[in-house]
């Protein structure tokens, strides 16, 4: 049901998300009104589905953007710090600095240079004076392994499925801290891991998802 969403502006499709339920949060609702998704999507931004970005990657459909941003706001609060794996358009970097306003500070990582180079254009083009204030930067890497160098993070999201128990990711979130990343190969299930101020860390499925895999370039673009 959830391409009920769809609207033919950005303020229409963030008033479906809501009237749907799926964003009920006013940071989260706020943010998704500053960030216009047709920044970061050629094709159909207003729909609610996954468009084609090239390079083998999708950006992901805004109810799954929601329900992400949802599951991670109390991370994402304003000063903290926050990883996004698997980028590729840039969009949900550019909600979680919307969020995490002027002292935080949010990392997107790609392993494709195009997808890294195409995010940082959107991204300096709509919203520059979030990346010259250092609030928010896209590099290009594994994100299977993180980004250690600014970490550790409030909160990591992943866009893409992880085959197995993202341990180097879990080992760089803050205590207090929560991972949102869908696990698994055929059926996969969106895992949220919460680190508490002890370092413990539990987990709890969300929902059943098909996402592309976090995997090496070469068997992505070919
Ligand atoms: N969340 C993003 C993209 C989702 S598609 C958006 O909505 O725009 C999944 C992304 O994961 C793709 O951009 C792909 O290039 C990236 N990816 C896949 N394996 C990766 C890896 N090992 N390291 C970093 N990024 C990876």
């Amino acid at each position: 049901m959830a391409w009920m969403c769809s609207g033919s502006t950005n303020s229409e499709l963030v008033d479906n998300l809501q009237d749907a339920g799926i964003i009920t949060s006013k940071w989260v609702i706020s943010a998704m009104r500053r960030v216009d998704r047709a920044h970061f999507s050629r094709h159909n931004p207003y729909e609610d589905s996954p468009q084609s970005i090239g390079f083998g990657a999708t950006i992901s459909a805004p109810h799954m953007h929601g329900y992400a941003l949802e599951h991670l706001q109390e991370y994402l609060q304003p000063g903290m710090s926050a990883l996004d794996v698997g980028s590729g358009s840039g969009y949900l970097v550019a909600c979680m600095a919307a969020m995490v306003g002027k002292n935080g500070h949010v990392v997107g990582i790609d392993h494709i240079p195009e997808l890294v180079q195409n995010s940082q254009v959107a991204l300096e083009q709509h919203y520059l004076d979030w990346v010259k204030s250092g609030r928010v930067k896209v590099v290009t890497g594994d994100g299977r392994k993180g980004y250690a160098a600014d970490g550790p993070y409030d909160c990591i999201h992943v866009g893409a499925a992880s085959p197995k128990t993202p341990v180097e990711l879990i080992a760089q979130l803050k205590s207090p801290g929560r991972l949102f990343v869908p696990v698994g190969n055929v059926s996969q299930q969106v895992i949220v891991y919460d680190k508490d101020s002890k370092g413990d860390v539990t987990e709890k499925k969300v929902m059943g998802v098909i996402y592309v895999p976090l995997t090496d370039p070469e068997k992505q673009l070919y």
